[in-house]
Protein backbone atom coordinates (compact mmCIF):
# COMPACT_ATOMS: atom_id res chain seq x y z
CA UNK A 1 0.00 0.00 0.00
CA UNK A 2 1.20 3.70 -0.46
CA UNK A 3 -0.36 6.73 0.22
CA UNK A 4 -2.50 8.35 -2.54
CA UNK A 5 -2.54 12.22 -3.69
CA UNK A 6 -6.26 13.52 -4.65
CA UNK A 7 -8.49 16.32 -5.50
CA UNK A 8 -10.23 17.57 -3.08
CA UNK A 9 -12.83 20.46 -1.96
CA UNK A 10 -11.88 22.11 1.32
CA UNK A 11 -13.22 24.92 3.54
CA UNK A 12 -10.25 26.61 4.97
CA UNK A 13 -12.97 28.99 6.78
CA UNK A 14 -15.94 28.95 6.80
CA UNK A 15 -18.29 31.43 4.47
CA UNK A 16 -19.68 31.47 0.63
CA UNK A 17 -19.04 29.28 -1.57
CA UNK A 18 -15.79 31.55 -2.49
CA UNK A 19 -14.38 29.36 0.27
CA UNK A 20 -14.54 26.04 -1.74
CA UNK A 21 -11.11 25.47 -2.68
CA UNK A 22 -10.20 22.80 -4.95
CA UNK A 23 -6.81 21.35 -4.40
CA UNK A 24 -4.31 18.22 -3.70
CA UNK A 25 -4.85 16.18 -0.26
CA UNK A 26 -2.61 12.93 0.26
CA UNK A 27 -5.03 10.18 1.91
CA UNK A 28 -2.54 7.38 3.80
CA UNK A 29 -2.69 3.96 4.19
CA UNK A 30 -6.26 2.34 6.10
CA UNK A 31 -5.52 2.28 9.74
CA UNK A 32 -7.19 -0.72 11.82
CA UNK A 33 -10.88 -0.98 11.21
CA UNK A 34 -10.25 1.56 8.40
CA UNK A 35 -11.10 1.73 4.33
CA UNK A 36 -9.75 3.98 1.75
CA UNK A 37 -11.97 4.19 -1.17
CA UNK A 38 -11.42 5.59 -4.46
CA UNK A 39 -15.02 7.52 -5.22
CA UNK A 40 -16.74 7.67 -8.58
CA UNK A 41 -19.69 9.58 -7.33
CA UNK A 42 -20.19 12.12 -4.48
CA UNK A 43 -23.69 13.04 -2.96
CA UNK A 44 -24.50 16.81 -2.43
CA UNK A 45 -26.54 17.25 0.72
CA UNK A 46 -28.05 20.50 2.66
CA UNK A 47 -25.81 19.53 5.56
CA UNK A 48 -22.83 20.72 3.28
CA UNK A 49 -24.16 23.59 3.17
CA UNK A 50 -24.71 23.91 6.71
CA UNK A 51 -20.79 23.34 7.17
CA UNK A 52 -20.03 25.30 4.24
CA UNK A 53 -21.42 29.05 6.19
CA UNK A 54 -20.68 27.34 9.86
CA UNK A 55 -24.13 26.94 10.92
CA UNK A 56 -22.93 23.49 12.23
CA UNK A 57 -19.65 24.44 13.46
CA UNK A 58 -16.57 22.18 11.70
CA UNK A 59 -14.80 19.95 13.98
CA UNK A 60 -11.30 21.70 12.31
CA UNK A 61 -10.16 23.32 9.19
CA UNK A 62 -8.95 22.75 6.39
CA UNK A 63 -11.83 20.54 6.20
CA UNK A 64 -13.00 18.54 3.12
CA UNK A 65 -16.78 18.40 3.18
CA UNK A 66 -19.16 15.78 2.13
CA UNK A 67 -20.30 13.07 3.95
CA UNK A 68 -21.81 10.68 1.48
CA UNK A 69 -19.90 8.88 -1.82
CA UNK A 70 -20.18 5.49 -3.90
CA UNK A 71 -16.90 4.29 -5.02
CA UNK A 72 -14.83 1.11 -4.73
CA UNK A 73 -12.79 -0.01 -2.18
CA UNK A 74 -8.86 0.16 -2.75
CA UNK A 75 -6.67 -0.82 0.16
CA UNK A 76 -8.61 -2.04 3.65
CA UNK A 77 -6.56 -1.73 7.26
CA UNK A 78 -6.66 -4.57 9.76
CA UNK A 79 -9.03 -5.99 11.01
CA UNK A 80 -11.51 -5.21 8.05
CA UNK A 81 -13.96 -8.59 7.32
CA UNK A 82 -16.95 -7.45 5.32
CA UNK A 83 -15.60 -5.56 2.44
CA UNK A 84 -12.07 -6.30 0.69
CA UNK A 85 -10.49 -4.59 -2.56
CA UNK A 86 -12.56 -3.95 -5.53
CA UNK A 87 -15.71 -4.21 -3.93
CA UNK A 88 -18.60 -1.30 -5.09
CA UNK A 89 -19.83 0.25 -1.88
CA UNK A 90 -20.67 3.47 -0.18
CA UNK A 91 -20.93 5.25 2.70
CA UNK A 92 -22.93 8.58 4.00
CA UNK A 93 -22.44 8.90 8.09
CA UNK A 94 -18.87 8.71 9.50
CA UNK A 95 -16.29 11.59 9.05
CA UNK A 96 -16.31 14.05 6.45
CA UNK A 97 -14.42 13.90 3.79
CA UNK A 98 -16.34 12.61 0.57
CA UNK A 99 -15.83 15.34 -1.68
CA UNK A 100 -12.58 13.80 -2.55
CA UNK A 101 -11.26 11.68 -5.10
CA UNK A 102 -10.21 9.34 -2.30
CA UNK A 103 -11.17 8.83 1.29
CA UNK A 104 -10.35 6.87 4.31
CA UNK A 105 -13.03 5.50 6.11
CA UNK A 106 -14.30 3.58 8.94
CA UNK A 107 -15.24 -0.13 8.03
CA UNK A 108 -18.23 -0.12 9.67
CA UNK A 109 -20.30 3.08 8.09
CA UNK A 110 -19.53 0.95 4.79
CA UNK A 111 -21.84 -1.13 2.99
CA UNK A 112 -21.62 -2.97 -0.47
CA UNK A 113 -24.03 -2.02 -3.19
CA UNK A 114 -26.05 -4.47 -4.87
CA UNK A 115 -25.86 -4.98 -8.53
CA UNK A 116 -29.24 -3.25 -9.42
CA UNK A 117 -28.14 0.23 -7.80
CA UNK A 118 -25.22 2.27 -10.05
CA UNK A 119 -22.90 4.14 -8.01
CA UNK A 120 -24.83 7.50 -9.57
CA UNK A 121 -27.79 6.18 -7.70
CA UNK A 122 -26.48 5.07 -4.76
CA UNK A 123 -24.54 8.66 -4.58
CA UNK A 124 -28.20 10.22 -5.24
CA UNK A 125 -29.99 8.29 -2.50
CA UNK A 126 -28.14 6.80 0.63
CA UNK A 127 -28.04 9.89 3.08
CA UNK A 128 -31.59 11.17 1.18
CA UNK A 129 -33.13 7.55 1.45
CA UNK A 130 -32.02 6.38 4.75
CA UNK A 131 -33.47 9.29 6.07
CA UNK A 132 -36.64 8.79 4.94
CA UNK A 133 -36.16 5.21 5.99
CA UNK A 134 -35.94 6.23 9.71
CA UNK A 135 -38.47 8.97 9.34
CA UNK A 136 -41.09 7.22 8.18
CA UNK A 137 -39.84 3.09 9.51
CA UNK A 138 -38.17 4.56 13.06
CA UNK A 139 -39.47 8.13 14.05
CA UNK A 140 -42.58 7.49 13.74
CA UNK A 141 -44.28 3.91 11.87
CA UNK A 142 -46.89 5.06 9.05
CA UNK A 143 -49.49 3.00 8.73
CA UNK A 144 -51.45 3.20 5.29
CA UNK A 145 -54.39 5.53 5.04
CA UNK A 146 -52.82 8.52 7.12
CA UNK A 147 -52.20 12.28 5.90
CA UNK A 148 -49.21 13.84 6.21
CA UNK A 149 -47.60 17.17 5.99
CA UNK A 150 -43.75 17.05 4.47
CA UNK A 151 -42.12 19.82 3.79
CA UNK A 152 -39.99 20.68 0.48
CA UNK A 153 -41.42 17.75 -1.13
CA UNK A 154 -39.77 17.95 -4.58
CA UNK A 155 -36.14 18.63 -3.01
CA UNK A 156 -33.90 15.17 -2.58
CA UNK A 157 -35.04 13.63 0.75
CA UNK A 158 -38.59 15.07 -0.55
CA UNK A 159 -38.89 13.40 -3.51
CA UNK A 160 -37.92 10.06 -1.94
CA UNK A 161 -40.24 10.68 0.89
CA UNK A 162 -43.10 10.92 -2.06
CA UNK A 163 -42.45 7.91 -3.43
CA UNK A 164 -42.24 5.41 -0.18
CA UNK A 165 -45.05 7.30 1.30
CA UNK A 166 -47.25 6.49 -1.95
CA UNK A 167 -45.64 2.76 -1.69
CA UNK A 168 -47.49 2.75 2.12
CA UNK A 169 -50.67 4.34 1.30
CA UNK A 170 -50.09 7.48 2.72
CA UNK A 171 -51.05 10.61 1.66
CA UNK A 172 -48.13 13.17 1.72
CA UNK A 173 -49.01 16.99 1.37
CA UNK A 174 -46.09 18.21 0.02
CA UNK A 175 -44.88 21.73 0.33
CA UNK A 176 -43.30 23.31 -2.66
CA UNK A 177 -42.18 26.80 -4.03
CA UNK A 178 -43.02 26.69 -7.51
CA UNK A 179 -45.90 25.26 -10.12
CA UNK A 180 -43.04 23.53 -11.52
CA UNK A 181 -42.03 21.71 -8.41
CA UNK A 182 -45.67 20.64 -7.64
CA UNK A 183 -46.36 18.64 -10.44
CA UNK A 184 -42.81 17.16 -10.47
CA UNK A 185 -43.65 16.09 -6.39
CA UNK A 186 -46.92 14.47 -7.73
CA UNK A 187 -45.52 12.80 -10.54
CA UNK A 188 -43.53 11.20 -7.34
CA UNK A 189 -46.52 10.68 -5.65
CA UNK A 190 -47.42 13.27 -3.46
CA UNK A 191 -50.96 13.26 -3.20
CA UNK A 192 -51.31 16.87 -2.73
CA UNK A 193 -49.11 20.34 -3.01
CA UNK A 194 -49.23 23.20 -1.23
CA UNK A 195 -47.28 26.47 -2.28
CA UNK A 196 -45.78 27.96 0.72
CA UNK A 197 -44.90 31.06 -1.28
CA UNK A 198 -48.46 32.11 -2.23
CA UNK A 199 -50.75 29.69 -0.15
CA UNK A 200 -51.48 29.58 3.85
CA UNK A 201 -49.71 25.87 4.67
CA UNK A 202 -51.76 25.38 7.80
CA UNK A 203 -55.18 26.39 6.56
CA UNK A 204 -54.56 24.36 3.74
CA UNK A 205 -53.80 21.33 5.56
CA UNK A 206 -56.68 21.74 7.60
CA UNK A 207 -58.77 22.18 4.77
CA UNK A 208 -57.89 19.05 2.74
CA UNK A 209 -57.94 16.72 5.73
CA UNK A 210 -61.62 18.28 6.57
CA UNK A 211 -59.93 19.82 9.94
CA UNK A 212 -58.36 16.45 11.00
CA UNK A 213 -55.04 17.65 10.59
CA UNK A 214 -51.87 15.04 10.61
CA UNK A 215 -50.90 12.63 12.85
CA UNK A 216 -47.19 13.94 11.98
CA UNK A 217 -45.29 16.83 10.32
CA UNK A 218 -41.88 16.56 8.81
CA UNK A 219 -39.95 19.70 8.53
CA UNK A 220 -36.81 20.25 7.19
CA UNK A 221 -37.25 23.72 6.46
CA UNK A 222 -37.12 25.00 9.91
CA UNK A 223 -37.36 29.13 10.47
CA UNK A 224 -39.56 29.85 8.06
CA UNK A 225 -42.30 26.45 8.52
CA UNK A 226 -42.00 26.32 12.34
CA UNK A 227 -45.18 27.61 13.32
CA UNK A 228 -47.06 26.20 10.14
CA UNK A 229 -45.81 22.79 11.68
CA UNK A 230 -47.26 22.74 14.88
CA UNK A 231 -50.46 24.49 13.46
CA UNK A 232 -51.01 21.40 10.51
CA UNK A 233 -50.15 18.89 13.51
CA UNK A 234 -52.96 16.81 15.37
CA UNK A 235 -53.52 17.29 19.23
CA UNK A 236 -51.17 14.93 20.59
CA UNK A 237 -49.22 14.74 17.34
CA UNK A 238 -45.87 14.00 16.50
CA UNK A 239 -43.52 17.28 15.20
CA UNK A 240 -40.20 15.89 13.69
CA UNK A 241 -38.08 19.19 12.69
CA UNK A 242 -34.86 17.27 11.04
CA UNK A 243 -33.02 20.71 9.42
CA UNK A 244 -33.01 24.28 8.74
CA UNK A 245 -32.86 24.85 5.46
CA UNK A 246 -34.59 28.32 6.06
CA UNK A 247 -32.53 28.93 9.16
CA UNK A 248 -32.25 27.27 12.49
CA UNK A 249 -35.41 27.01 14.96
CA UNK A 250 -34.24 28.59 17.56
CA UNK A 251 -36.08 30.73 21.20
CA UNK A 252 -38.79 28.31 21.30
CA UNK A 253 -40.63 27.93 24.73
CA UNK A 254 -41.74 24.58 24.97
CA UNK A 255 -45.04 25.63 26.85
CA UNK A 256 -45.92 26.23 22.89
CA UNK A 257 -46.27 22.63 22.72
CA UNK A 258 -49.19 22.63 25.54
CA UNK A 259 -50.65 25.76 23.95
CA UNK A 260 -50.79 23.73 20.33
CA UNK A 261 -52.80 20.40 21.82
CA UNK A 262 -49.95 18.53 23.69
CA UNK A 263 -47.51 17.79 20.67
CA UNK A 264 -44.56 15.62 20.73
CA UNK A 265 -41.51 17.04 19.42
CA UNK A 266 -38.41 15.27 18.03
CA UNK A 267 -35.32 16.49 16.41
CA UNK A 268 -33.45 13.25 15.00
CA UNK A 269 -30.53 13.23 13.28
CA UNK A 270 -29.80 10.00 11.03
CA UNK A 271 -26.17 9.12 12.41
CA UNK A 272 -28.23 8.54 15.15
CA UNK A 273 -29.79 5.78 13.71
CA UNK A 274 -27.21 4.21 11.44
CA UNK A 275 -24.53 4.50 14.48
CA UNK A 276 -23.58 0.25 13.92
CA UNK A 277 -22.63 -1.61 10.50
CA UNK A 278 -25.82 -3.86 11.85
CA UNK A 279 -28.15 -0.38 11.97
CA UNK A 280 -26.93 0.90 8.54
CA UNK A 281 -26.87 -2.31 6.86
CA UNK A 282 -31.25 -2.68 7.85
CA UNK A 283 -31.78 0.41 7.22
CA UNK A 284 -30.05 0.18 3.60
CA UNK A 285 -31.29 -3.22 3.18
CA UNK A 286 -35.72 -1.55 3.10
CA UNK A 287 -34.52 1.04 0.72
CA UNK A 288 -33.16 -1.26 -1.56
CA UNK A 289 -35.78 -3.38 -1.11
CA UNK A 290 -37.88 -0.48 -2.24
CA UNK A 291 -35.57 0.07 -5.05
CA UNK A 292 -35.58 -4.22 -6.28
CA UNK A 293 -39.22 -3.70 -5.91
CA UNK A 294 -39.53 -1.03 -8.31
CA UNK A 295 -41.37 1.08 -5.22
CA UNK A 296 -39.19 3.99 -5.90
CA UNK A 297 -36.86 4.79 -8.44
CA UNK A 298 -33.66 6.43 -7.55
CA UNK A 299 -32.70 9.24 -9.80
CA UNK A 300 -29.92 11.84 -10.64
CA UNK A 301 -31.64 15.27 -11.48
CA UNK A 302 -27.95 16.70 -11.90
CA UNK A 303 -24.42 16.25 -11.97
CA UNK A 304 -21.49 18.15 -11.81
CA UNK A 305 -17.64 17.93 -12.08
CA UNK A 306 -16.32 17.86 -7.94
CA UNK A 307 -14.28 20.96 -9.53
CA UNK A 308 -17.25 22.86 -10.03
CA UNK A 309 -18.89 22.18 -6.56
CA UNK A 310 -19.68 25.83 -5.85
CA UNK A 311 -22.33 26.22 -8.32
CA UNK A 312 -24.06 23.10 -6.94
CA UNK A 313 -24.20 24.82 -3.62
CA UNK A 314 -25.58 27.78 -5.55
CA UNK A 315 -28.21 26.43 -6.98
CA UNK A 316 -29.11 24.14 -3.70
CA UNK A 317 -28.99 27.58 -1.16
CA UNK A 318 -30.97 29.02 -4.01
CA UNK A 319 -34.18 26.41 -4.38
CA UNK A 320 -33.50 26.09 -7.72
CA UNK A 321 -33.33 22.01 -7.86
CA UNK A 322 -35.55 19.19 -7.68
CA UNK A 323 -34.29 16.08 -6.62
CA UNK A 324 -30.48 15.11 -5.92
CA UNK A 325 -27.17 16.58 -7.35
CA UNK A 326 -23.89 14.30 -7.69
CA UNK A 327 -20.59 15.49 -7.93
CA UNK A 328 -17.88 13.45 -10.39
CA UNK A 329 -14.38 13.42 -8.96
P1 LIG B 1 -33.33 19.74 -0.73
O1 LIG B 1 -33.04 19.23 -2.10
O2 LIG B 1 -34.63 19.35 -0.10
O3 LIG B 1 -33.18 21.31 -0.74
C1 LIG B 1 -33.74 22.10 0.29
C2 LIG B 1 -35.15 22.55 -0.09
O4 LIG B 1 -35.68 23.24 1.03
C3 LIG B 1 -35.19 23.56 -1.23
O5 LIG B 1 -35.20 22.99 -2.51
C4 LIG B 1 -36.47 24.31 -0.93
O6 LIG B 1 -37.60 23.68 -1.53
C5 LIG B 1 -36.64 24.18 0.60
N1 LIG B 1 -36.43 25.49 1.23
C6 LIG B 1 -37.39 26.17 1.88
N2 LIG B 1 -36.93 27.32 2.32
C7 LIG B 1 -35.65 27.42 1.92
C8 LIG B 1 -34.66 28.43 2.06
N3 LIG B 1 -34.88 29.57 2.70
N4 LIG B 1 -33.44 28.19 1.51
C9 LIG B 1 -33.19 27.05 0.87
N5 LIG B 1 -34.11 26.05 0.71
C10 LIG B 1 -35.32 26.25 1.23
O7 LIG B 1 -32.11 19.32 0.25
P2 LIG B 1 -31.74 17.86 0.80
O8 LIG B 1 -32.60 16.85 0.16
O9 LIG B 1 -30.27 17.71 0.76
O10 LIG B 1 -32.13 17.98 2.34
C11 LIG B 1 -33.46 18.32 2.72
C12 LIG B 1 -33.49 18.74 4.15
O11 LIG B 1 -33.39 17.61 4.99
C13 LIG B 1 -32.38 19.71 4.58
O12 LIG B 1 -32.91 20.65 5.49
C14 LIG B 1 -31.42 18.80 5.30
O13 LIG B 1 -30.62 19.46 6.23
C15 LIG B 1 -32.39 17.83 5.95
N6 LIG B 1 -31.78 16.53 6.28
C16 LIG B 1 -31.76 16.14 7.59
C17 LIG B 1 -31.29 14.92 7.94
C18 LIG B 1 -31.38 14.46 9.35
O14 LIG B 1 -31.16 13.27 9.62
N7 LIG B 1 -31.70 15.32 10.30
C19 LIG B 1 -30.68 14.02 6.95
C20 LIG B 1 -30.81 14.49 5.59
C21 LIG B 1 -31.32 15.72 5.27
P3 LIG B 1 -38.83 24.63 -1.97
O15 LIG B 1 -38.23 25.70 -2.83
O16 LIG B 1 -39.76 23.74 -2.72
O17 LIG B 1 -39.42 25.16 -0.69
Amino acid sequence: MASVITKAVRIHANGGVEQLSYEDVEVGDPGAGQVRIRNTAIGLNFIDVYFRTGLYPAPSLPLTLGFEAAGVVDAVGEGVSHVKVGDRVAYCQGPHGAYAGYKLHPASQVIKLPKFVTDEQAAASMLKGLTVQYLFRQTYRLQGGETILFHAAAGGVGLIACQWAKALKVKLIGTVSSAEKAAIAKAHGAWETINSKTENIAERVSALTKGAKCPVVYDSVGKDTWMASLDSVQQRGLVVSYGNASGPVDGVNIGILAAKGSLFLTRPTLGTHVNTLEKLQAAADDLFAMVKSKKIKLEVASTYPLAEVGRAHTQLESRATTGATVLLP
